[in-house]
Order: structure tokens, then sequence, then C-alpha cells
């Protein structure tokens, strides 16, 4: 089967012209194909996703219409998805099961859509490039020798290697926008609040997002049209405003709006190749009437640090409570003792990124360190947020790099840490003020693809996606697929 959008699909299924039984045996079938190279796929329950399918197969000839009925999605493997193993891409939840579904992957499933796998990622969403993962890591399906990006890096890889057109990732400093634009699809990290975070493992939660993944704006409207809006399970939840504009998204009219360019961010250090992309790509929105103006978020530069800071604390907590005692590895303990069992499960099952978050975090939260870093990076956070703030009194959104290169050859910052933290330099600003941003093609430099990152203020996620859809009127290269063999 072609590759297609879910758009074209959903239109074959709602006319009778395709069966969702028949998409996602084509699907399941790529899978086998591709992924002994890939590596994107972690778990898979065939026998259930068909029956899944035949179910929304009933649905459809009943009648019923819905944005994404008989879908097949894939499901990064920190979301929970009741019966399937869950791994977040760790040892240390070796046998872990999930009992329940997270409210994404609930509202998807009551919508019709079809999960058929759990993806690969960095080991616990911490990670730029995929290669923290705990198992074999995914390759970039534009060239296998060099990362898909991360930490979400196996749901993009599914999409831009045509496994099926739509995903989710969870997006904490980058997650989604950073892999995409290393593998030319379209992803969202929407307003923090406005998807459901119940059943997605939390990394840091002040920060973490679940995000969308496809081809096209357009796709990623349809399932995030399913999954938006509160929900008890989750306090930090909030409604989206205009959702019910995403089922059939329209394109923006460009003329007069003003396109803020953050000064900071195309300052040295971007590659030549990506910022010509930007330019051209900029041109396009110029054509159609926008109105380019500078702008300054002058505390750009703490970004990475205040982000690190906040991540790493977050994460010394919240990881805490994988200890050998309620689920996952549990370790043997010669010398007896549960202490000595919790140490040796964490030294086991953990990888060498997990553990330095760890011990950064603990170190910033301590007694005597606590208001030197955590609290002054709370404090700059503040400042970044009031950045934006003031950006959006000027300009309608602000269009940026994703990232300041295009994707990288395996091990190239593995040894460095600080090195692979700076691939986040675009991403995590907007990830610390909350605000929703996307990511999508602009166009190839040296054979690989590079993405334009846009973003706007706190709930305007379906305006983004309208301006989005009408870039993607305008261009093609969300429609470029790479040659793929088994
Ligand atoms: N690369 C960033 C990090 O390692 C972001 C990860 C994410 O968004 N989950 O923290």
């Amino acid at each position: 089967m072609a590759l297609g959008t879910a758009m074209d699909w959903r239109e074959g299924l709602d006319a009778g012209d395709l069966s969702s039984e028949s998409l996602v045996r084509a699907a399941l079938d790529r899978i086998r194909t591709l992924d002994a190279t890939l590596h994107a796929v972690l778990a898979t329950d065939e026998t259930r996703s068909l029956e899944l399918a035949r179910r929304a197969d009933t649905r459809l000839r009943a009648g019923e219409r819905t944005p994404v009925l008989g879908l097949p999605i894939v499901l990064k493997d920190n979301l929970h998805w009741s019966g399937l193993p869950m791994t977040c891409g760790s040892r240390v939840l070796d046998g872990y099961v999930a009992p329940y579904d997270a409210t994404v992957v609930c509202r998807l499933l009551e919508a019709g859509a079809i999960p058929i796998a759990k993806t690969n990622l960095d080991e616990f969403a911490m990670g730029s490039s995929g290669e923290y993962s705990a198992f074999d890591a995914a390759r970039n399906p534009w060239d296998p020798s060099l990362v898909p990006g991360g930490s979400s890096s196996g749901s993009v890889v599914a999409v831009a290697a045509g496994y099926a057109p739509l995903a989710l990732g969870s997006d904490t400093g980058g997650s989604v926008r950073l892999p995409a634009s290393f593998c030319n699809v379209t992803a969202l990290r929407p307003t923090y609040g406005v998807l459901s975070r119940y059943g997605l493992t939390a990394m840091a939660s002040s920060l973490d997002q679940v995000g969308p993944i496809a081809t096209t704006a357009q796709d990623l409207a349809l399932a995030f049209s399913v999954m938006v809006g509160g929900d008890p399970l989750d306090s930090t939840s909030v409604d989206l405003p205009g959702a019910e504009q995403l089922a059939s998204l329209r394109a923006a009219d460009l003329k007069g709006l003003r396109i803020g360019l953050p000064r900071e961010y195309f300052a040295d250090g971007l590659e030549p190749g990506v910022r010509s992309l930007l330019d051209s790509a900029l041109r396009v929105f110029e054509g159609q009437g926008a109105r380019l103006v500078e702008v300054s978020l002058p505390h750009t530069r703490y970004a990475i640090d205040t982000y690190y800071l906040l991540c790493t604390s977050e994460v010394s907590s919240n990881l805490s409570r994988f200890d050998g005692v309620r689920y996952g590895l549990r370790a043997s303990s010669p010398e007896g003792g549960v202490p000595d069992m919790i140490a040796r499960t964490r030294d086991l099952g953990l990888g060498d990124e997990v553990k330095r978050r760890i011990l950064l975090g603990t170190f910033c939260l301590s007694k005597g360190y606590y208001d030197a870093f955590y609290m002054k990076a709370l404090k700059a956070r503040t400042l970044i947020a009031a950045d934006f703030h003031a950006a959006f009194a000027q300009v309608d959104i602000l269009a940026s790099p994703v990232s300041p290169g295009t994707a990288f050859p395996f091990g190239a910052k593995t040894d460095d840490p600080l090195s692979m933290y700076l691939a986040d330099v675009f991403t995590v600003p907007t990830a610390l003020a909350g605000l929703p941003c996307l990511s999508m093609p602009a166009g190839f430099t040296s054979g690989l693809p590079a993405g334009i990152q846009l973003i706007g203020p706190a709930l305007s996620d379906v305006h983004l996606l309208e301006v989005a859809h009408a870039f993607q009127s305008l261009t093609r290269h969300h429609l470029e697929t790479p040659t793929l063999s088994a």
C-alpha cells in the first residue's frame, strides 16, 4: 500500500473504498519488513489491533464517523495502553504491563483509532537523539547511519517510514519537534495542559506534554481533535478554545499576519544550510502578504541552563518511584535488606543519562543549593515566559529554527552531554513558557530534512495549526518520503 496522509485514508474509509482491517494489516506488514533496520517499534499486539480494526469497520458500515475512526496510530512507549508491556525505553520496567489506558489513549480508542505499536524512545524520554534507549536505538529513515532525533524517536520514524499516518510522542523540552525536523514530519507540542498527562509516565511534570505527530498539520488536527479537553484525572488540564474547528481544519489567511523572528534564534551557530531553508520558508509566508518583524527574546541565553536545572530536579523526584518494590525489575540482594535491593535495582535498571540527571537534580534540590540553583532557575523561567509575552504584544506568531543543524551520526554527541543538550536550544524556551509550538518540514539541505518552528501565544493551538496548514497548502516538502528497502 502506498504511503498516504491520514486525511486520504479518512476519505477512503468514509467512502467505503478502504477497510480499517486492510490498513492495519498493511501497517503491520510494513513494520515486519522495515523495522529490523529502523528499530522504531518495541512491541505490537497484532491480534488485538486487528480485532479493534474489525470493530472500527463495523462502526463505519453502520454509518458512524469520527476524525480517527479506523486509522492506525503508534504510541510512544511511555504512554499506558492497558495489557501491553510499557518499558519507557528502560530496563528498570522489565516485566511491567500497563494496567490502564492513558486518558489520551482512552479517548483515541473511544473514537475508533487503532493503536498498532508501542515505539522506541530515549530512556524515560531523556535525550535528543534516540540513542539513550536501553534497546537498539531507532534509525533515521533518510539515512540509517544517522540518528532520527529524540526522544520520541520511534514515533517519528514510524510516521516518516509510513508504518502509520499518526503517532503520539511526548515533548518535555523538544522531543516531538526535534525528531520531526530530523525526519521530515510535522509535530505539535500543544499549550501546556491542553492534553491530559494522566497515564503519560512523568519525566518533568511541569514541562511534560503529549504531542501528536503526522505528515501534515491537517492530520495532526484529526488526532488532536479527539484528545483535547480538560480531564478530572489531571488537575493541570484545560479546555482548548476553538477545538471544534480542528476536525475540518481550514487554512489561515496569511495576509497581514505578523510573524516575529526572534533575533537570538538566528544568531551564530545556526548551520548555513538550515538558515537558507528558513529564509525560503519565510519568503513563502511573505508572498502571501505576511509581515516579518524582528523581535527580541533577551533571556534566551539562560534557557538551556534553566531547563536542565528544573528538568533534572523534577526527574530526581519523579524517578524515585522506580525502586523494585512496586513494579518492574527487582534485583536480587545477596546481602539482604530493602535499601540494598533498591540500590541494586536502580544501578542495574537505569542507564547513564538517567543516573546523571537524578544526581544533578538531587544536588540542585539539596539543602544549601536549593536557593542558588532551583529557586534561581524558577525565576529565570518567569523571565523567559515574560519575553514571549512581550513579543506577542507586537506579533501574532513567532517563526524560528527547530535545531541548529540536521540529523547527526550515531555516537557524535553521546560522549559530550553538553553538546547533546545544545541541540535543544530552540525548543526548550517554549516548553518553559508552556506555549504551543510546532515543527514542520521546510525542505532539504545536503540531502537531509530540516524543519521550521512556529510558536503561538497560550491556547492559540488551533490558529497555529491553521497557519501550518496554509504553508503546507503552498509547499510540498512535507510530502517527500524516504526511499526504504528491507
Ligand atoms: N532533549 C530534551 C531532554 O533531553 C527534551 C526531552 C523531551 O522533550 N522529552 O531533556
